[in-house]
């Protein structure tokens, strides 16, 4: 399987995946109506995920695991648990993501050797999932988040991420807590009277309140799955779209 973009930093290797690796379309997931769609993940998917790669059930939410010991990697079985991260100070085992329009965040901490994949999609972004994962760095690993190495991948962007007026209006009636008024409008975009969500921005916003410094932040692989069909998009391709694979792997 070939990762179409591949990135080695200090001790670490993270792929960005996309249609060419995807290990599922969406619609092989959703066609046996015999099987809840938690099963079919487990029965479907599960043998096709990447070999010596954790994954869990992801479910949009704002809960995750830490991975510090060998001992719960052997017992680790893919998807059973539910959880929208990742973190591992384990060398040797990847942890992965899937996606399809959802931003993948992989985060790095040099100092700790310490790495985090998280799917960051509206609803998990909105639930704060990135405050999550800044929370288990700064408290469980005592972290200093001024040094954490922070990377965006594919995902959809503001060129294409139309969203409706009611998703906009929802958003800055609801969701103060994490972004202020003026940032929160700061992630919508007007054109031809229609509206456009900033969903990396979003997300870029909270890492720079959480005091991940901006340099830090690296958006290079951070391209549009709506419109570079190299990625797998529900947007464009609904249930015809594939599961992108985000992974990253702590060398020994
Ligand atoms: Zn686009």
């Amino acid at each position: 399987m070939s990762n179409i973009y591949e990135v080695t930093y200090d001790q670490i290797v993270i792929s960005f995946g996309g249609q060419a690796n995807s290990p599922v379309k969406i619609k092989e997931l959703r066609d046996d109506n015999q099987l809840s769609l938690g099963d079919q993940d487990r029965i479907l998917l599960a043998p096709r995920l990447p070999k010596h790669t954790l994954f869990l059930h992801q479910t949009h939410g704002a809960l995750g695991a830490y991975f510090n010991s060998q001992a719960q990697i052997i017992n680790f079985k893919n998807l059973i648990t539910e959880g929208d991260y990742l973190i591992s100070s384990i060398p040797n085992c990847s942890i992965g993501i899937l996606t399809a329009d959802c931003l993948p965040v992989v985060f790095y901490d040099p100092v700790k050797k310490i790495a985090a994949v998280i799917h960051a999609g509206w609803r998990g972004s909105v639930a704060g999932i990135l405050h999550k994962v800044l929370a288990d760095f700064k408290n469980l690993i005592q972290s200093d988040l001024s040094q954490l190495q922070v990377w965006f991948g594919p995902a959809a962007q503001v060129c294409c991420y139309e969203v409706q007026p009611e998703f906009r209006d929802n958003l800055l009636l609801k969701e103060q807590v994490l972004l202020d008024q003026t940032l929160l409008q700061a992630c919508f975009v007007e054109r031809n009277q229609r509206i456009f969500f900033d969903l990396p921005r979003y997300n870029y916003e909270l890492l720079l309140l959480g005091d991940i410094l901006g340099h830090n932040i690296n958006r290079k692989f951070n391209l549009c799955t709506i419109c570079n069909v190299q990625f797998c998009s529900y947007r464009r391709d609904g249930l015809e779209s594939g599961l992108q694979v985000t992974k990253v792997l702590l060398k020994p």
